[in-house]
């Protein structure tokens, strides 16, 4: 079989991480299965479909390495053939016209309400029954195209994530097609899009698991053969509640903007819902080779911005010191500090990469390579003792007369400063890092000095030794 998935997003806002999942687990399919991924975009929600999040949901795909194979395809470029479909189901008697008003729709509600009765369309336009009543058609405004939903019997399917499904057609009223407008319903545009792209795998959200009855039926009245479903469990936040902004960032582009390496973000959206044995740090092209719908939970899953913060660093550890000092250098000029002013930015990535957990976090503990950070007075106050003074004048002045300038030549010097001082090594290396970078905490000392050079730390320790 040649396995065809899609992904179809509404544009009415960025990609919700959740969206990205499904995405994810749809283009893991395609590829695992040497198929075919294809992108559509369902844009029949004429007031909150815009371009600019059109832009967003492609941007952020890209990004996450998503590639799609077939589109994107815009509903809104294909009324037309929506049209010729609609007709079809009315020639062969699937689906009628409808003229109902709002106000005859609003006021059978209200009815049914009042009775107890679950609100739905009663059908009254069937052209059989409209008949019966002596309704003609109204000239005065357009129809809508209505379904003709089997009224007995059940729909059922095998969804490859949740198991068996039925749904007693009873429940079901006669779906409006196509809008008196032209612009077609979700349910049968996405069932049309379906066949026409042979889509064979319906992979999606579970908040559309109520649609797929519905679908099934207009697939079926097109003697069309049925695509496979699989509806993905729901993502929460930590009070169990659908993930949404009130649970922090939720946009894939703010993952990016907040400094998440793509294929972190990948590794935990696709583990989050899914697993592969034990494995939780895994690169884009193992979830590739390893990802299968049986393995999808059939339980909603809780998202853990820890867990995530957690899987970045390890992707920051893997991820070669070129890229992360692309990364961070227009994190460390938004900190003020120029990443030419002081040693190459790939060096001094590589020796904090291992701790970092986002590239922002990152660019924070290079900054004080390339700006002069101050220590708080209390820092200072704790650390520039009098003991360790003359301990610090006598390591730079033999600092400065070193002969070389790597780890070694560095650590020579601490040792020699310290045998005659009576200090312990920390007594002295503390007050030399806080003089030297502001802070208390940094890599080893000599990789430090080695990085930013003999004159920029011979310069940093004047600064605080030569005054007095
Ligand atoms: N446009 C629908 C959504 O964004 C697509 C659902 C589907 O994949 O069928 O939820």
């Amino acid at each position: 079989m040649n396995v065809r998935t899609r992904f179809a997003p509404s544009p009415t806002g960025y990609l919700h991480v959740g969206g990205a999942r499904t995405a994810l687990y749809s283009w893991a399919y395609a590829r695992r299965n040497h198929g075919k991924f294809i992108l559509r975009i369902e844009d029949t929600d004429l007031e909150r479909s815009t371009e600019q999040s059109v832009n967003a949901i492609l941007e952020s795909l890209k990004w996450l390495g998503i590639d799609w194979d077939e589109g994107p395809f815009f509903q809104m470029q294909r009324l037309a053939r929506y049209r010729e479909v609609a007709e079809q189901l009315i020639a062969s008697g699937h689906a009628y016209r409808c003229w109902a008003t709002k106000e005859e729709l609003d006021s059978l509600r209200e009815a049914q309400r009042a009775r107890g009765d679950k609100p739905r369309y009663d059908g009254r336009w069937r052209p059989e029954r409209a008949k019966a009543a002596g309704l003609a058609a109204p000239r005065d405004r357009p129809p809508v195209v209505r379904f003709r939903t089997p009224e007995e019997g059940e729909s059922l399917w095998n969804d490859l994530v949740k198991g068996p499904i039925s749904f007693p057609n009873a429940e079901l009223d006669d779906l409006v097609l196509l809008r008196s407008d032209g612009v077609p319903t979700y349910n049968f545009g996405v069932v049309v899009d379906d066949i026409d792209m042979s889509v064979t795998h319906v992979i999606r959200g579970d908040d559309h698991v109520n649609n797929t009855p519905r679908q099934l039926h207009i697939f079926r009245a097109l003697g069309a053969g049925l695509p496979r479903f699989a509806h993905v469990p729901m993502i929460l936040g930590a009070d169990d509640e659908r993930l949404s902004k009130r649970h922090g960032a939720v946009s894939v582009t703010q993952y990016r903007d907040d400094g998440y390496l793509p294929e972190a973000l990948v590794n935990y959206l696709a583990r989050l819902g899914w697993s592969h044995g034990d494995e939780e740090l895994f690169s884009t092209a193992q979830l590739v080779s390893w990802f299968d719908l049986e393995h999808v939970s059939r339980s909603a899953a809780q998202f853990d911005p820890g867990k995530l913060a957690w899987l970045n660093q390890q992707h920051m550890k893997h991820a070669s010191n070129e890229r992360l000092a692309a990364l961070a250098e227009p994190a460390l000029r938004a900190l003020g500090a120029d990443p030419l002013r002081g040693p190459p930015l790939e060096r001094v990535v590589a020796l904090l990469k291992d701790r970092a957990t986002t590239v922002p976090h990152l660019a924070e503990a290079a900054r004080f390579f390339y700006e002069h950070e101050s220590p708080s007075p209390a820092l200072l106050g704790e650390h520039l003792t009098d003991a360790a003074r003359p301990v610090l004048r006598a390591l730079k002045a033999k600092l400065a007369e070193s002969p070389g300038w790597d780890r070694q030549a560095i650590s020579a010097a601490i040792k020699h400063a310290l045998a005659s001082s009576g200090l312990k090594m920390p007594q002295l290396a503390m007050p030399l890092r806080v003089l030297v970078t502001g802070r208390a905490q940094t890599p080893a000392i000599d990789a430090v000095l080695e990085l930013l050079g003999r004159e920029t730390v011979l310069a940093r320790l004047a600064h605080y030794l030569d005054s007095d």
